[in-house]
């Protein structure tokens, strides 16, 4: 670890919690040096560098997957007690560092204090559920139909397995994958997304702190992720590929994994419609359209990408969001009262104008925001377009950003249609009171997740993910450690 480089506008207790937060590569317990040029992590917020760290070459993510290899054995053979204790340790402890934990990822991504807080506390989840799960692998025993044998069923590890995760939820989407893989009895090899690495740094020492042996989890950071990932995505020690990304990422890596008939998780983009019918509660859906809309300032896959709204009660849909997204705040999410943070860089920003230009130039009216405010940091304004054409891009693109977008119907059948209109398939919101129309829906929508009447799903006890080009598995639930397990059948004669 080295002295934080202190750079201007940063308070004493962010500069004394940077300096803690180590800045190596982490691989078979011990903290390396990196040998080329760091990487240089940027606050959103202000567009400066807040830390410099290691930088993996192709190598070092060998040597990751050579202490993962050489480590998996004993891990598989650890008691699957012991291995639920360091993951409840694990928890225990990301409780009591909770504040520096969600100070580390507004520094690194931007996110309001409050929200941060919100992901230590779901991505905590995570650990405390697959502790629990990690004692309950079980399989099945029993009589073939012949009555000439016994049959049984047991679940094995996977083997060593490589997480990719992206920038959006640093600590979530690394828990979300390595309590699972723990409690199944898999190792590790980890690789952050390089806008965000930090939270993944501090986290590995956590679980090293909580007694979690060497070579079990490790860490690489890198600015050349192809480049580093792909040789180990080709070795043939390797048995698992977990990546949480953009759709198109995720696509290369599975035709890499094509070559060893890796197992594959795919945790991918979303296009999330949400729909309100003209029975809706109108306070409900206007409350979960804020949170489906500008939680993690819009960045997050299950964000609510297209407003479908039922021509009846678009205008009072419209005015009364309207009037809500002109009352956030926006700024660094270290401040006090803010509840809108930065963008994650300025492509991102870049971005955000062009949606709003491309659908302004086919007929959509901006009702509120629609630009970027002058001054440091990658921020764009909270924007409200309504008449938002067929056609336009940001009906077509994953929005990613502060955007709220509105489109009409006027059939039930239309509403699902549109919906469906879609290469995604991660999650739908539809706001009814009407039960009936509300399983209809849920039925009719393909998604791998539905919210009814609330614009928030996620949960650890829940099984996450998507179909069609959102991608392929589940995180959390029942069904998340079995990504990390595979079935093994055996015959005993009679
Ligand atoms: P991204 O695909 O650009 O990057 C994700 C990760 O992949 C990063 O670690 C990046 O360094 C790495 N990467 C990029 N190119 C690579 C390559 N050629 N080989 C190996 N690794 C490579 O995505 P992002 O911008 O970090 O994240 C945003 C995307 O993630 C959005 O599309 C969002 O919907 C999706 N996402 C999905 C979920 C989900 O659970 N479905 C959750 C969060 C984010």
């Amino acid at each position: 670890m080295s002295a934080v480089d202190t750079a201007p506008g940063l308070t004493a207790r962010e500069s004394e919690l940077l300096a803690r937060v180590p800045d190596g590569l982490y691989i078979a317990g011990r903290w390396e040096a990196g040998t080329q040029d760091p990487i240089q992590v940027q606050d959103p917020a202000t567009g400066r560098v807040i830390k410099r760290i290691a930088n993996a070459r192709p190598e070092d993510g060998i040597r990751a997957l050579d202490a993962a290899a050489e480590a998996a054995d004993a891990w598989a053979a650890t008691p699957p007690r012991t291995r639920a204790e360091i993951l409840r340790r694990a928890f225990d402890l990301l409780q009591e560092r909770r504040d520096d934990f969600a100070l580390l990822m507004t520094l690194e991504m931007g996110k309001p204090l409050a929200e941060a807080n919100g992901e230590v506390t779901y991505g905590g989840e995570f650990l405390r559920w697959f502790s629990e799960e990690a004692v309950r692998i079980s399989g099945r025993y029993g009589s073939n139909p012949e009555g000439t044998g016994t049959m049984v069923v047991s679940q094995r590890p996977v083997g060593p397995s490589f997480f990719i995760t992206p920038w959006n939820f640093p600590l979530a989407m690394a828990t979300r994958k390595i309590a699972p893989a723990l409690a199944a009895g898999c190792t590790v090899v980890v690789k952050p997304a390089e806008l965000t690495p930090l939270t993944t740094l501090f986290f590995a020492q956590l679980l090293e702190d909580a007694g979690l042996p060497a070579g079990v989890v490790n860490v690489i950071t890198t600015s050349t992720s192809g480049a580093v990932s792909a040789p180990i995505i080709a070795d043939p020690r390797l048995r698992k590929l977990s990546f949480t990304g953009s759709t198109p990422v995720g696509r290369a890596l599975l035709a890499q994994a094509g070559q060893n008939v890796l197992r594959t998780s795919m945790e991918l983009g979303g296009n999330a419609p949400f729909v309100v019918f003209e029975d809706a509660d109108l306070d409900a859906a206007v409350n979960g359209a804020m949170l489906a809309k500008f939680r993690n300032m819009g960045q997050a896959c299950t964000a609510a990408n297209r407003f479908i709204v039922h021509e009846s009660i678009a205008e009072e849909f419209a005015a009364r969001v309207t009037e809500r997204v002109s009352a956030l705040r926006v700024g660094r999410g270290t401040d006090e009262g803010v509840t809108l943070g930065p963008l994650i860089d300025d492509r991102a920003v870049a971005s955000m104008a062009a949606l709003v230009e491309d659908a302004v130039s086919r007929g959509a009216r901006v009702l509120t925001g629609g630009a970027a405010p002058e001054g440091d940091g990658f921020f764009f304004e909270p924007t409200v377009l309504v008449d938002v054409q067929p056609g336009s891009e940001i009906l077509r693109e994953e929005i990613f950003g502060p955007i709220l977008a509105i489109t009409t119907f006027s059939t039930e059948e239309e509403a699902v249609a549109r919906a469906n209109e879609t290469e995604y398939g991660l999650v739908g919101y539809v706001f009814t009171q009407d039960l009936a129309r509300g399983q209809r829906l849920i039925d009719g929508v393909d998604t791998g997740m539905m919210g009814l009447n609330t614009g928030l799903v996620s949960n650890a006890a829940a099984p996450f993910g998507g179909v069609k080009q959102s991608g392929l598995g589940r995180e959390g639930g029942l069904e998340g450690i079995h990504e990390y397990l595979s079935t093994k059948y055996t015959l005993i004669p009679a």
